[in-house]
Order: C-alpha cells, then sequence, then structure tokens
C-alpha cells in the first residue's frame, strides 16, 4: 500500500512509514532558528540530517521496490523513489539525468513548498532537500553521492535543481 490515510485514527503511512502533515513553516522555522544559532553551519546540519533520515528510510522503501540487479533496475529504484517523493507534498519532483556509469544525477522540484517559503531570498535554501536527495538516490543504487543545489526558487530559478555526482 502506497498512502494509507486514516482520520479516525489519526494515522498517515506513505511508503510504509507512518508519517506527519504539518505547515511547511514548522520546518522554516525550525531552520531559521538553526540559522541564527549557528551561522552558514545550518546548511551543513540541514543536509547531514536529511542524508540520515533517507538512509534510515531507504530499507523500508527498498522492501516496496525490486531488488535491483542491474543498471536497469537500479533507474528503476530511482524513479520510484522519486515517484514516493511526488506523495510527500513537497513540490513536483523529477530527475532530469541518470547517469549510472559515470554516478552523474540531475534531480529537479517544481513548486517546492519548503523554497516558496523564502522567495525572494536571493540564495539557496533547500540544503536538507540536498541532505536527502544524497542518501535517498544513494541508498537505493548503494553508492555515496553529493549532491549540490544549483538552481532555487528562493534565488529567482524557476524550480530547484541538484546535481549529484560520486562522493
Ligand atoms: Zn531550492
Amino acid at each position: 500500500m502506497k498512502v494509507m490515510v486514516s482520520i479516525e485514527k489519526g494515522l498517515v503511512v506513505i511508503a510504509g512509514e507512518r508519517s506527519i502533515l504539518i505547515p511547511p513553516s514548522f520546518i522554516t522555522l525550525l531552520q531559521d532558528r538553526v540559522m541564527q544559532e549557528k551561522g552558514e553551519a545550518w546548511r551543513k546540519i540541514f543536509y547531514r540530517a536529511g542524508e540520515k533520515a533517507m538512509e534510515n528510510l531507504a530499507p523500508t522503501y527498498k522492501l516496496l521496490m525490486l531488488i535491483p540487479r542491474n543498471s536497469a533496475s537500479k533507474k528503476k529504484l530511482i524513479e520510484e523513489l522519486v515517484e514516493i517523493w511526488s506523495w510527500m507534498s513537497c513540490g513536483r519532483p523529477e530527475v532530469t539525468k541518470i547517469d549510472l556509469k559515470s554516478n552523474h544525477f540531475i534531480f529537479r522540484v517544481y513548486g517546492s513548498t519548503i523554497a516558496k517559503q523564502y522567495l525572494g531570498r536571493g540564495e539557496m535554501m533547500c540544503d536538507y532537500l540536498a541532505g536527502m536527495v544524497a542518501g535517498g538516490l544513494g541508498s537505493m543504487i548503494g553508492e555515496s553521492l553529493k549532491c549540490r543545489e544549483v538552481k532555487c526558487i528562493a534565488n529567482g530559478d524557476e524550480f530547484c535543481e541538484f546535481e549529484l555526482k560520486g562522493a
């Protein structure tokens, strides 16, 4: 079962994991607070937290997916992961480049729910998502990946774009 919602039980389950629905300001206010306390170090803190969150979730996700046996199935795992992310109301995710030979990937989010909170800020703001993407894709294909946000709607770009390479 991909998504299960029971209002009576106060329960939402997405891809096998109990999930919570909160306004994006719950996350951005936390992010802002860490920025105030830690300065630029907030980026590394949120990146690492997002990366760890997806590394922890990957085994549950993999149970719902195919076991990778070759490059083709790794591509399928990445596409299924991106489909799961599309259920999370964080914007519309898309992978525009999958190069398994050189471990080079491009990932986009249109209308990011979090980045929209920072419109007009003039800088990249999606370090948490960058970490999630690194940890998520890396766990799916069994590789250590580094992810960098290269476009962000908070920076005036049309969408948020992330570039991934082998770490
Ligand atoms: Zn962004």
